[in-house]
């Protein structure tokens, strides 16, 4: 029963997650005004946005001007309540399940916006930036850690933040491959993940960059002076951290040490 309303809760908030791939470039607000046929201009009611149903009972038109729409509302819809789904299954509805529900729905924007404009907008980074640290102290508040005075959070922040922060600007400095969103993006998860999180999602990001990278040009989907944006990247290294951190972590020292 959970289950079926953190899949509907999901779809609804992918839905949402479709206005923001599509406003936040053009720096609209992602409130006002209601969604609209972006071919006939005809606002959209309450059927039309119905996650999922509404594309397939619609046969992916609109309902006014017949206007074809793309199949990639749907995948969002869906891309976001299959990863919700997967964490809810391994953390059951907690408070952590519902930091990282919220961590991977921005990270689904950053991808997809990354992917189409090769940006990562500033608003998104602050908006991981806000949560993430409203959230640490939250935590800290309500856990026994604020009775023993251990600060332990606010260091593994902090060494969190310049390795993602430095590491990257590094990277960009000396390959010049890095935009500044990139940069931007790893200090925040630094901050609000901690530093052990974040050498793992800065391994994890290379390795699977190279693999995809090294598939694209082979495919010859893309060509050698291509741009190939890092965001979904970092993206898919941060979701896999959130999800198996601690056991990859685990694991490195069980076998190397
Ligand atoms: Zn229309």
């Amino acid at each position: 029963m959970t289950l079926f309303f953190v899949c509907i809760t999901a779809l609804l908030v992918g839905s949402f997650l479709n206005v923001c791939i599509y406003r936040i470039p053009k720096n609209k607000s992602i409130v006002a005004p209601p969604s609209s046929c972006g071919s006939c201009d005809t606002r959209l009611g309450a059927l039309d946005l119905v996650p999922v149903l509404s594309y397939v009972f619609s046969k992916g038109m609109c309902r006014h001007c017949g206007a074809k729409y793309s199949p990639r509302y749907m995948i969002v819809e869906l891309l976001n309540a299959a990863l919700w789904t997967i964490l809810y299954l391994e953390l059951g509805l907690t408070v952590i399940f519902v930091f990282y529900a919220f961590i991977t729905s921005v990270l689904v924007v950053i991808t997809f916006i990354d992917f189409d404009f090769k940006i990562i907008p500033d608003r998104l980074n602050v908006s991981l930036l806000v949560v993430g640290i409203i959230f640490n102290l939250l935590l800290f508040w309500f856990t026994c850690a604020q009775s023993t005075g251990r600060f332990d959070f606010i260091i593994d922040g902090f060494i969190g933040f310049l390795i993602g922060g430095l590491l990257f600007l590094a990277i960009a400095v000396v390959t010049g491959a890095m935009g500044g969103g990139d940069i931007k993006l790893m200090a925040v998860l630094g901050l609000i993940l901690g530093w052990q999180s974040i050498l793992l999602i800065t391994l994890l990001s290379f390795v699977i960059g190279a693999v995809i990278s090294l598939i694209l040009l082979i495919t010859k989907i893309k060509g050698r002076k291509d741009e190939i944006p890092f965001g979904p990247f970092i993206a898919l290294a941060t979701y896999i951290t959130i999800l198996f951190g601690q056991e990859i972590i685990n694991y490195y020292l069980l076998t190397m040490f």
